[in-house]
């Protein structure tokens, strides 16, 4: 819990921070912001990342000194581990030796850390970064302040899902008060896409189908559609939430595939529908309106059956 981890960080020096790979904005956000608040305690930290940071977050202060690695190679009294459900999400080998504290906002988190400080009150990992400034009585640097608000516009969708609260847009008010762009951040995030993008929409798109009830929608994206529209990570960013501009639409299926019968799935929905717990049933997990897994199969059957519970969880609903 928070207690702890301020223990922690007053009587150790030199910290580690990761997330997963392919990290999102609340990964790369609240990592970096992190690293920022421990480095103005006058602490030692750095942010490992195994992979590339996305481009949308190579802007933000000190992304250009996250190390891309495979296996600790550094000694740290500790190593925070940032919004993972376990300790194989960041792919980096030896952190099961290390002091680790899991720091997160999934309910669904494995308690896998020394430490663990989970809030699934919280809207993004980032507001727990704030909240961790404020009580060890940090100082909110334009820094921590571009990086923290990176984590909470993306992890809530511009403040859009049902996650944002009085207590998320009080934290966005500190940021901005703090020096933080809302149109600049916003503007790397959503108008900084390769044309790519454009064209894996345009495929993902046209395979929209709906349920009799109309409620239900689902698509998918194919390894060809990747292909032939030269799609790099992150051109899909959202795409699960088109067919919920629709007003009748109340949850949406998206599922691509990424090797031989080897599919990703995320579902979305509106309202009361908690497709959580439908992930999980499949062996994945998240939030009740905001969910994912990954399947393997027929792929015909293995959709009928994600939509077949997605059906039943909204009638569950009502
Ligand atoms: P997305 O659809 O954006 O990949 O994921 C939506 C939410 O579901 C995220 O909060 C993510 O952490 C969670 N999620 C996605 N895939 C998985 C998975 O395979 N396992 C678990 N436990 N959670 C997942
Ligand atoms: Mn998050």
């Amino acid at each position: 819990m928070l207690s702890q981890v301020v223990e922690l960080i007053e009587n150790k020096q030199k910290f580690g921070i990761t997330t997963h790979i392919k990290p999102d904005g609340d990964g790369v956000g609240s990592s970096l912001g992190l690293c920022w608040l421990l480095n103005s305690l006058g602490k030692t930290a750095e942010v490992i990342v195994r992979g590339e940071v996305p481009v949308a977050y190579r802007d933000l202060p000190g992304a250009g000194n996250i190390r891309d690695i495979e296996k600790i190679d550094n000694d740290y009294d500790a190593i925070f581990v940032i919004e993972c459900s376990d300790l194989e999400r960041p792919g980096i080998a030896g952190l099961e030796n290390e002091f680790t504290v899991n720091i997160d906002h999934h309910a669904t988190s494995e308690h896998f850390g020394t430490i663990n400080w989970i809030d699934a009150t919280a809207s993004a990992v980032g507001e727990m970064i704030y909240n961790l400034c404020k009580a060890i009585g940090g100082r909110v640097t334009r820094e921590i302040a571009e990086c923290v608000y990176m984590a909470l516009v993306t992890d809530t969708g511009s403040f859009h899902f049902s996650n944002t609260t009085d207590r998320t847009l009080k934290v966005a008010s500190e940021l901005v008060k703090a020096g933080a762009k809302p149109a600049a951040i916003s503007e790397s995030i959503y108008n900084n896409y390769p044309w790519s993008r454009i064209e894996l929409m345009r495929r993902v798109v046209a395979t929209i189908k709906r349920d009799d009830s109309g409620r239900i929608a689902w698509m998918r994206q194919t390894l060809e559609m990747k292909e032939s529209s030269k799609a790099v990570d992150g051109d899909n960013n959202g795409f699960v939430n088109i067919p919920l501009a629709a007003r009748e639409v109340l949850a949406s299926v998206y599922m691509r595939e990424v090797g031989d019968n080897e599919y990703r799935v995320s579902l979305r929905s509106k309202g009361n529908i908690n497709v959580a717990r439908v992930a999980e049933s499949f062996g994945g997990g998240g939030h009740k309106n905001a969910a994912g897994l990954r399947i393997e199969g027929d792929w015909d059957a293995k959709e009928r059956e994600i939509v077949e519970a997605v059906r039943k969880a909204a009638l569950d609903s009502f």
